[in-house]
């Protein structure tokens, strides 16, 4: 048996091309053009690759994108400030500060300064409620962008009712393992996180018809742990050297092993990471029509 591939980055072509066609129904019929403020402090190489990417995305899905870049010696008051400009920008309908930040800047300072309506990366703490409490959730609001694209992808390949199955996520961040939890919990599955202090992850994986692994160690997760026909979302990126000493990227999980064993896996790169961009295209979209006092748009 060899497991099917999840071909994410026609997903997320398919998902940037509606979230285009939106944005040109916006203009039309209201005038609004989408703008998205995607703010990098610092010099880190992949940093800056991500912010190219975010801002190119953007330009090709017909929003707005305003790039601003700052040394890593701002200060937080100075960011601080600049976030409090573009809240009350109404050319920003979207706002993401890139992270990692600076050691001298308190990220949770900065993501509580962030408008909530504004805040496309869903990181805000009312955000984060409301996705907790069942307001937001895949097809409604402001939810945190890899979490949705993991789920869009799980749904395209087991349809629609996903309930009574079993999940897993490993690794409990408030970017990735958490809100996914929540997301999954909302469709009804039976849901376990685990983290570095779980007992036995191998036993635990192997019971999961659903395995989403965002954990930040290279194919940590083997095929034995596995279970027949799972369906595999595989969000870790990491960067590993070939035998030939040439630097890959690799997932969390063994793919080559995942893939005799799955039903379904995503590959690294080229499943997950499309998502992500694509579905910050997505949120950028329903934040402007949140605030624009319009219902949110079908994507
Ligand atoms: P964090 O470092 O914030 O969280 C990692 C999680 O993994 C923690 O909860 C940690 O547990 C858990 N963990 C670490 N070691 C183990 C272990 N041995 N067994 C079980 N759990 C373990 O990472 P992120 O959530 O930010 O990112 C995870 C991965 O996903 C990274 O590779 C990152 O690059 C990638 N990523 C990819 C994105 C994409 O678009 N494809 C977007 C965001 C992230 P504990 O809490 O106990 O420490």
């Amino acid at each position: 048996m060899s497991a099917k591939l999840i071909d994410g980055k026609a997903f997320a072509a398919g998902l940037r091309a509606r979230v285009a066609d939106k944005a040109g129904q916006l203009k039309s019929a209201h005038g609004i053009t989408p703008g998205l403020a995607v703010i990098l402090v610092g010099e880190d190489p992949a940093s800056a690759v991500y912010v190219r990417n975010k801002g190119k995305a953007a330009h090709e899905a017909g929003l707005r994108s305003f790039d601003i870049q700052h040394p890593d010696t701002l200060s937080e008051d100075a960011l601080l400030s600049q976030i409090t400009e573009l809240n009350g920008d109404a050319s920003v309908n979207g706002i993401l500060v890139q992270m990692p930040l600076p050691k001298h800047i308190d990220p949770a300072r900065i993501i509580a300064a962030i408008d909530p309506l504004k805040d496309v990366d869903g990181f805000h703490p009312l955000n984060a409620g409301r996705l907790l409490s069942g307001e937001y959730g895949v097809d409604h609001g402001l939810v945190a962008c890899t979490p949705s694209g993991c789920m869009m992808l799980i749904k395209d390949i087991l349809g629609e009712d996903i309930s009574r199955k079993d999940a897993i996520v490993v690794g409990r961040s408030n970017i990735v393992g958490k809100p996914m939890a929540q997301l999954l919990l909302q469709e009804s599955c039976t849901v376990t996180m685990a983290h570095s202090r779980s007992q036995d992850l191998p036993a635990l994986c192997r019971r999961a018809d659903i395995l989403v692994a965002a954990v930040g160690r290279a194919e940590m997760i083997r095929g034995d742990w596995i279970k027949e026909g799972a369906t595999i979302i595989d969000v870790g990126i990491n960067r590993i050297q070939n035998a030939d000493g040439k630097a890959k990227l690799c997932g969390d999980v063994a793919f080559a092993e995942a893939l005799r064993v799955a039903g379904a896996i995503t590959p690294v790169p080229g499943g997950v990471g499309p998502m992500t961009i694509a579905c910050l295209m997505r949120n950028t979209l329903v934040a402007s029509a949140l605030q624009a006092g319009l219902d949110q748009p079908d994507i």
